[in-house]
């Protein structure tokens, strides 16, 4: 019994963390609510900054789950504390009794319609950043004609303390960058607009990107915000900003806005807070015991962190954050219980 853990969050963070627990020679119990494995990756198209296929590295971790015991379409019930285990009640009736808990349960995007300025849900024409990874992957495309003016509107639900996220979601400069160079290799005669606030390019190859983005594809970066969004009878966008390098306001005619939706905390992380007692932060992600020396590790005994559970996170650091949690776990476990 106490070789088992259970690890809540089927995506990149919990598949990566149950392989290296497996490795470590315990039995992972991993534990995901929707149908299928992998979290937001099974959404994403191509991943910056080298456009590889998420699939790539989605499918080698899907398929390598010997040795874990998983559960889709289930959710966990109840998490109570005896002596110094934990019961996890599961959805499915089944219940585990074990002394680590993992929470991977990842994040939520920023739901866009709440910023009504933009028009997302009401204007056909406004997508978010989730609404192209669709179109890029199942090769569709947009439902409308004439895609020749096309906008990313950056920090959309980020930075902004009337939309109740303060934090920088720290992936979306670089997806837009990224998004905006495909878009313009469909539309190649497209003129393509990012509005951004800062560009946030602070990861390995992600300032070449954005040179290639201006140079090789001419993508124009406007520095300011997107004011208002309003359509015509046509269904074509009129899109207001102002240009706060040269002081000037624009309005653009476009036929596409892709809002730039930020990692906002998950549904599941309030919920699971209260079953095994935990803080969160002001941003409402988990709060570790210490963001630079114990970011897997919770107040708790036995509840462990990875991943975007504890905020933004690109999946490199998702990946090294879950292998340390693994390695947390097991340093935990092999210490002589206090009696
Ligand atoms: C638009 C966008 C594009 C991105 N593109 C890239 C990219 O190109 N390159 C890159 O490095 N990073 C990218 N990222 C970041 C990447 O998506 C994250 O780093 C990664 O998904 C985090 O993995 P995770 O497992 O922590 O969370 P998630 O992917 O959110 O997975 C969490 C899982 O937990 C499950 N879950 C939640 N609650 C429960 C519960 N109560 N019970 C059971 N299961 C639960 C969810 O269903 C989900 O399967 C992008 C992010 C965004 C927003
Ligand atoms: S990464 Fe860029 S777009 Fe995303 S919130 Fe931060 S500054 Fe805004």
């Amino acid at each position: 019994m106490s070789q088992n853990v259970v690890v809540i969050g089927g995506g990149p963070a919990g598949l990566e963390a149950s392989r290296s627990l497996r490795d470590l020679g315990y039995t992972p119990i991993l534990i995901e609510k929707e149908p299928v494995l992998g979290g937001h990756l099974t959404r994403w198209d191509r991943l910056f900054p080298d456009g590889v296929e998420a699939r790539s590295f989605l499918d080698p971790m899907v398929a390598d789950l010997d040795g874990i015991k998983y559960f889709t379409d289930t959710e966990v019930s109840s998490i109570n504390r005896l002596k110094d285990t934990w019961v996890v009640k599961l959805s499915n009736g089944l219940s585990a009794q074990v002394r680590a808990i993992l929470l991977t349960t990842g994040f939520d995007l920023f739901k866009a319609e709440k910023k009504e300025e933009y028009g997302y849900g009401i204007y056909e024409r406004v997508i978010t950043n989730a609404d192209l990874e669709d179109w890029f992957k199942s090769g569709a495309g947009p439902q409308f004609d004439n895609v020749n003016v096309i906008g990313f509107v950056h920090c959309v639900g980020s930075r902004d303390e009337k939309a109740g996220n303060r934090q920088c979601s720290k992936v979306c400069c670089v997806t837009a960058v990224k998004q905006a160079c495909e878009i313009k290799e469909k539309f190649p005669e497209a003129t393509v607009y990012c509005f951004y606030m800062d560009l946030r390019m602070f990861g390995r190859r992600y300032e070449d990107l954005y040179l290639k983005a201006q140079k090789d594809y001419g993508i124009r970066f406007v520095r300011g915000r997107v004011s208002e969004v309003s359509e015509d009878l046509d269904g074509h966008l009129f899109v207001k900003a102002e240009d706060t390098l040269f002081g000037k306001p624009m309005k653009i005619k476009m036929d596409m806005l892709v809002l730039m939706a930020g990692m906002a905390p998950s549904a599941s992380t309030q919920p699971l807070a209260r079953m095994v007692n935990i803080q969160t932060g002001e941003d409402g992600f988990f709060l570790p015991q210490s963001i630079i020396g114990k970011p897997c590790t919770s107040s708790r005994e036995g509840i462990f962190f990875a991943g975007a559970a504890t905020g933004p996170k690109t999946l490199p650091e998702t990946l090294s954050e879950a292998a340390s949690a693994a390695l947390a776990i097991d340093r935990f476990l092999k210490t002589p219980q206090k009696r």
